[in-house]
């Protein structure tokens, strides 16, 4: 009978209200939501085990029995890979007719394209309203979205929200930053959807030269500093909220509420693990789709590090269980004369000094015996450091919160070396190129010797 129980509720109780959707978030209890998860992830299982190669394939060689399977745990280490999306042409995937296809940006340079049946768009966008009336979008609030179209799929399923909301609404498209703010002035947009490196130029150019009346920012593609967001937020006078999501999961992954303390997890269409957590609880994400029927993922990884959040919010989604901020990427843990270090380290140090621009880039370099962590800068003019004072600001500031790496470092296990850049070289070219945080750029050891 669970089956039947997402449609039923939608066809008969829901219709496609939001207003209602959000009143069950509200009330649904989480055994329902564990049992409707179940019976969906046992059929997204056998559909892929029937229609999709490389799922045949892979359970043929692990010796899985889609019908035997009824719980993650039951298909033992198999896990899907970004690796495995590169490797194997896309159709290998695919188990119905697709109707929209979208690419991943990634740190390298091939691209994952994904695909989905228009209705899949369309069912994801409804769940981003119900993220979205959340944190107080009404149907009278005017919305401009400043995301990039191009492949990508953010703005369609955005798009679709805003229909299924029923707000006034302009796709901006991802303009410069400059531009946008002329153009935009007069519409008395009072919630804009953008990215979050872009928006920080944005408010460059609003601090300067004045801002509008605003009811919430959200931000998605990038994980944003505290730091940051507390800036953003003063000048514009408003709250600046997140979202997180990968293009795999169609964007919606997650998405903040009005307590900022991480995202609510759409647990309606998708079941999520947290693979290898450590003593904190922290460990790589990753998620089954529940709903799709034309490029389903079973156990997918998604190369981010997070953690379940237990702590209650109170909101309306509070039966959607929340994940914390992404702390680093599973490929960019790297270990070195430092320790084990991830981009979260570095966030935290760097974050504690002023007038630093938000872009920063550390690589293990070995020039001699000795692993250099090379952490490369840039100044915010605006913030009146100079290399030199924010070089001893920052060893300070290592000393003061992470003594255990700062007494390597005296030990001479390794070595830092500080490298001041012009403010916008570090961001790769092109669009929504990610940049990576913490890159190893030592010669392997095999290099060495072929
Ligand atoms: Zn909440």
């Amino acid at each position: 009978m669970f089956e039947a129980v997402p449609t039923l509720l939608e066809t008969l109780l829901l219709g496609r209200s939001i207003e209602r959707r959000a009143t069950l978030a509200r009330r649904v209890p989480r055994w329902l939501v564990d049992r409707i998860q179940d019976s969906e992830f046992q059929q997204t299982v056998r559909l892929v085990g029937e229609r999709s190669p490389f799922y045949r394939q892979r359970f043929a060689e692990l010796g899985i029995d889609p019908r035997l399977v009824r719980r993650p745990e039951d298909l033992g280490e198999f896990y899907t890979t970004s690796a495995d999306l590169r490797a194997r042409d896309t159709e290998d995937f695919v188990c119905g007719k697709p109707e929209a296809g979208f690419e991943t940006t990634g740190t390298t340079a091939k691209n994952k394209r994904v695909y989905f049946s228009n209705e899949e768009v369309r069912d994801i966008g409804f769940e981003g309203a119900v993220g979205l009336w959340n944190l107080g979008l009404r149907p009278d609030d005017r919305v401009v979205d400043a995301f990039d179209y191009a492949f990508w799929n953010a703005g369609i399923t955005l798009m679709h929200s805003l229909n299924a909301m029923g707000c006034f609404h302009v796709i901006a498209s991802k303009l410069p930053p400059a531009d946008f703010y002329e153009r935009v002035r007069d519409y008395r947009f009072n919630v804009m959807i953008v990215d979050t490196a872009w928006l920080v130029t944005l408010t460059e150019i609003a601090r300067e030269r004045g801002t509008w009346p605003i009811k919430f920012i959200l931000s998605g593609s990038e994980n944003m500093t505290e730091q940051t967001r507390a800036w953003i937020e003063s000048v514009w006078q408003t709250r600046v909220y997140q979202a997180y999501g990968q293009t795999e999961s169609l964007g919606a992954t997650g998405i903040e509420c009005p307590a900022q303390k991480g995202y609510h997890l759409n647990e309606f269409n998708f079941k999520f693990e947290i693979l290898n957590p450590n003593a904190e609880g922290f460990g790589e994400l990753v998620f089954t789709t529940l709903t799709r029927k034309v490029m389903p993922f079973v156990r997918y990884r998604s190369n981010d590090i997070t953690r379940i959040l237990d702590e209650p919010c109170g909101c309306a989604l509070r039966s959607m269980r929340r994940i914390d901020k992404i702390v680093g990427r599973g490929d960019e843990i790297v270990s070195c004369g430092m320790g084990m270090i991830s981009p979260w380290i570095f966030e935290k140090w760097l974050a504690g000094v002023s007038g630093l621009a938000d872009d920063w880039q550390v690589a293990v370099v070995q020039p001699g015996p000795r692993d250099v962590i090379e952490v490369r800068l840039e100044l915010d003019e605006a913030g009146g450091q100079t290399p030199q004072s924010a070089e001893a600001a920052l060893l300070r500031h290592l000393e003061e919160i992470f003594p255990y790496y700062y007494k390597n470092f005296r030990m001479g296990m390794y070595d830092v070396q500080f490298k001041f850049l012009p403010r916008g070289t570090l961001r790769p070219a092109g669009p929504r190129r990610k940049l990576r945080r913490v890159v190893d750029e030592r010669i392997p050891v095999a290099a060495l010797h072929s």
